[in-house]
């Protein structure tokens, strides 16, 4: 491990709860591989506490903060500058110190689209996306998604208003994408997924094993791209039962590989190796799932 000295700077997660991120382990082996005087940690953050959190990592010289569950929308109101990607999803996941204050990034929407087109080699331009879910992950892929230039974006939740939200938040932003809110029901679902060529979990649904699966999978066909957000367990139901219909299956390991790497290449002017965090990730994760 590099070695700490006077010079060594921090950086951290700041959630409630945090002692399961995986991202020190990440990032401190992209931090070592790239030879910077850095530490990452993980930091335990009870909401009330967020204000004086944000000020007093400022305050000692931190790097950058990555924020997490629950914070990632609260964390604005303490922020000096907000960078257009993340005020258009309404969230940041990512803090970075600079001499003109504490600037809020979101590179959730990166870290998405990035997995998508690298590990599916596919595009998002003149495609249509069916993301399932209405929370911050669901903001975020729906917001990269339009980035990419998709033709039109569905969304579908538990929750109908929090997706309505999402729509009409994004719908002025990106213009150019038309927007659709569909049932989170059987029958809408199904309707949705014939018109879709990119089907995505944004829900947590497929951590517990014995979760029902976000959409109808027998609906699936071989020409679809599906993502999964979810990464622990690697191969969710949703993923195996993509494989098992011929279509391509991605999980969200990459996902959270990506906007660990773009944070960090934030925070320090150089570019990490994505592979090294991905292969980190994809170690810790299979020897917790006892897969070899
Ligand atoms: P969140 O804001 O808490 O949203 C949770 C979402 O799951 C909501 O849409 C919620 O629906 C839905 N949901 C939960 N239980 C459900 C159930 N029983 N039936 C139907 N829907 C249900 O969380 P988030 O931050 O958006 O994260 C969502 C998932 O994405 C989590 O699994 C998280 O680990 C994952 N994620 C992955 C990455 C990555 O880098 N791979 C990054 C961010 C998040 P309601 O609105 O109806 O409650």
């Amino acid at each position: 491990m590099t070695r700490i000295d006077a010079q060594t700077r921090l950086a951290g997660a700041i959630g409630w709860p945090i002692a399961h991120s995986l991202s020190p382990m990440m990032q401190n082996a992209a931090i070592e591989a790239l030879g910077v005087k850095m530490v990452y940690v993980a930091l335990a953050v009870e909401p009330d506490a967020l204000g004086a959190a944000v000020r007093g990592a400022a305050a000692m010289g931190f790097v950058g903060l990555n924020v997490t569950i629950p914070h990632k929308e609260t964390a604005l109101e303490f922020l000096d500058e907000i960078e257009p990607t993340a005020a258009a999803i309404g969230a940041v996941n990512t803090i970075h110190f600079t001499e003109a204050g504490a600037v809020g990034h979101n590179t959730d929407a990166y870290g998405f689209t990035q997995t998508v087109m690298a590990e599916g080699e596919w595009m998002f331009r003149d495609l249509t996306a069916l993301i399932v879910g209405g929370g911050g992950a669901a903001r975020a892929m729906a917001a990269g998604a339009a980035a990419e230039g998709a033709t039109k974006v569905i969304l579908a939740n538990r929750t109908r208003k929090r997706a309505e939200k999402i729509a009409a938040d994004l719908g002025p932003r990106f213009p150019e994408t038309r927007w659709e809110v569909v049932q989170a029901s059987d029958s809408s679902l199904r309707n949705a997924i014939e018109r879709s060529q990119l089907l995505a979990n944004a829900t947590s649904l497929g951590m517990k094993p014995d979760d029902p699966p976000p959409l109808p999978l027998d609906a699936i066909q071989p020409e679809h791209l599906v993502f999964d957000a979810v990464y622990a367990p690697a191969e969710t139901p949703l993923l195996a039962a993509a494989r098992g219909a011929g279509a391509i299956a991605i999980g969200g390991m990459g996902m959270l590989a990506r906007q660990g790497a773009r944070a960090l290449a934030i925070w320090t002017g150089l570019e990490p190796d994505e592979e090294l965090m991905l292969d980190a990730l994809r170690q810790h994760l299979r020897a917790e799932e006892g897969v070899p």
